[in-house]
C-alpha cells in the first residue's frame, strides 16, 4: 500500500533531530528492523546537516523539505533546499571531500548515505539549491 509524506522546517540544527524521527516513525510502517531504521535515520541527518550548512550557510530563515513515500515495501526519501548548490556533484560525493575543512567536516556525509541506503540520487544546481533521493 502506498503512502506519502511531506514536511518542512527551519534550518535549524536543532531541527536535525526532529527530521530524524518524523521519518523514522514514518518509515515504521515498512516494519523494519532496528538497523535498518538506523541507517534511514542516520541518512536523513547526513542530508539536512548538508542542507544546513552547506546549501544555507546556517541561514535559519531557510527552510528545508522532506518528502517520503512508501511503495511497495521500499521508502523513498527527498531530502530538498533552495539554497546555494553545488559545483560539481561528483567531486562532492567522492569521500572525504569537503568544502569546510575549517568546520572539522570529515566529508564523509555522502558515503555514509549511500553505504546506508540502497540508491542515492543527487542532482543540484548552482544558486538554485539541491535535491538528494534516497531509497531503501
Ligand atoms: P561531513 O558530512 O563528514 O561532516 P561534509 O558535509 O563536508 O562533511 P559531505 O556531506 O560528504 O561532507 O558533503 C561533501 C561536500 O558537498 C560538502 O563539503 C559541500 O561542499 C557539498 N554539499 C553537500 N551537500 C550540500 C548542499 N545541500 N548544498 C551545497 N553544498 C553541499
Ligand atoms: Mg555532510
Amino acid at each position: 500500500m502506498s503512502n506519502i509524506m511531506e514536511v518542512k522546517f527551519s534550518a535549524k540544527s536543532e531541527n536535525e533531530s526532529l527530521a530524524r524521527v518524523i521519518v523514522a516513525s514514518f518509515a515504521a510502517k515498512l516494519d523494519p528492523t532496528l538497523d535498518e531504521l538506523a541507517d534511514i535515520k542516520t541518512a536523513v541527518s547526513e542530508a539536512v546537516t548538508n542542507a544546513i550548512i552547506h546549501g544555507y550557510e546556517e541561514d535559519k530563515s531557510k527552510l528545508v523539505y522532506i518528502r517520503c513515500e512508501i511503495e511497495e515495501n521500499k521508502i523513498k526519501v527527498v531530502v530538498e533546499d533552495r539554497g546555494k548548490g553545488i559545483d560539481d556533484v561528483q567531486i562532492a560525493m567522492q569521500p572525504l571531500y569537503t568544502s569546510k575543512p575549517e568546520l572539522e567536516r570529515s566529508g564523509m556525509g555522502f558515503t555514509v548515505m549511500e553505504s546506508f541506503m540502497d540508491d542515492v540520487k543527487v542532482s543540484s544546481i548552482k544558486d538554485e539549491g539541491t535535491k538528494i533521493v534516497m531509497t531503501k
